[in-house]
């Protein structure tokens, strides 16, 4: 019995010492990617405040809190908020053991009526949405999620920008990585899961296809400048548009780490993220990705793998849409 209870707390209080950057690679990470990851589209959603005098709205969904400055409809929260946990579980998924959150806190999101209101918070112009890491909250006008207010009726038509929420979800469920991650980590797999084929809470995760990377790298930007770029030459390349490249190239530099770099396996990169979650020290963790291999090496290799590629299966030239920021 004493053993027991003594193997109980051991086991309890492991992840307090397990790794000082409080990252643990998810021992349950399945080894390679599901077909898919679906969500069932009828989750409970609570109404948690619904004050009209001072606009706020609460209402929260099993891994998300949305709040509002317009009422919503039970109905209309569950339909929007489908993307938001579909995205988390498709993270979860993911075979690297990202092993995000997936109890409390909820992860939060502030939906705005007025897209005004968007940007005068936060949000950046022309953007549909954006996760603010020190606040750890989500900002999405409700027009990017295709909701329509009317007087005091809100409606929902079909669609709505996907593709940007995915990427900001992405990074919102992988914020313990953050601060450990350089840029061409945090936006590559925030532009690898993005490129995922989606439809109504299924991620088709046997689709994802070397097509939508590989026709990026006609302008991919060579690795000793990618993999060296600070945060601010990264903003930026964003606030004077030129950042486009980056966004393909970072997505398609994880693509290849993941699917095509050794032996295929993405084991250089476990081991990657493995070292960073144990150290949070991105240049041993890079060694380990470098495996003694120079950038131009790697760059290299990167080209010839898809080039190997494209002739075994490849075909089609159509641009890619990176999403920012
Ligand atoms: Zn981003």
């Amino acid at each position: 019995m004493i053993r027991s209870i003594l193997f109980f707390c051991l086991f309890a209080c492991t992840p307090l010492w397990a790794n000082k950057t409080g990252i643990t690679i998810d021992p349950q990470a399945p080894k390679e990617w599901p077909r898919s990851t679906r969500v069932e589209p009828g989750f409970e959603v609570k109404v948690i405040k619904e004050d009209a005098a001072t606009n706020t709205y609460v209402y929260q969904t099993p891994h998300f809190e949305f709040h509002s400055d317009a009422k919503l409809m039970v109905s209309l929260v569950r339909d929007f908020s489908l993307i938001f946990e579909s995205t988390l579980l498709a993270v979860k998924n993911n075979p690297l053991g990202l092993n995000p959150r997936m109890g409390e806190p909820r992860y939060q999101v502030k939906l705005f009526k007025n897209r005004e209101d968007y940007l005068a918070d936060g949000g950046m112009k022309g953007s549909a949405g954006i996760y603010m890491g020190s606040r750890k909250q989500i900002l999405v006008p409700l027009e990017s999620l295709n909701v329509r207010i009317q007087g005091k009726s809100a409606t929902r038509g079909k669609g709505g920008d996907n593709d940007t929420l995915v990427h900001e979800i992405t990074h919102q469920v992988m914020h313990d990585w953050l601060r450990y991650l350089p840029m061409w980590c945090v936006e590559g797999m925030a532009e690898y899961m993005r490129a995922i084929p989606y439809r109504n809470g299924i991620f088709n995760c046997s689709r994802i296809s070397p097509k939508e990377y590989a026709q990026n790298l006609k302008s991919f930007v060579p690795l000793s400048k990618l993999m060296r770029i600070s945060n601010q030459e990264w903003s930026e390349a964003v606030a004077d548009s030129t950042g486009h490249d980056n966004y393909l190239s970072t997505g398609l530099l994880c693509y290849y780490f993941i699917h095509l770099d050794g032996k295929g396996d993405g084991a250089r990169f476990k081991a990657f993220l493995k070292k960073l979650s144990e150290t949070g020290n991105y240049d041993e963790a890079e060694k380990v990705l470098l495996d003694n291999r120079t950038l131009a090496q790697v760059e290299d290799e990167l080209k010839n793998a898809f080039k190997k590629k494209e002739r075994m299966e490849l075909g089609g030239t159509k641009s890619g849409q990176p999403r920012k920021p």
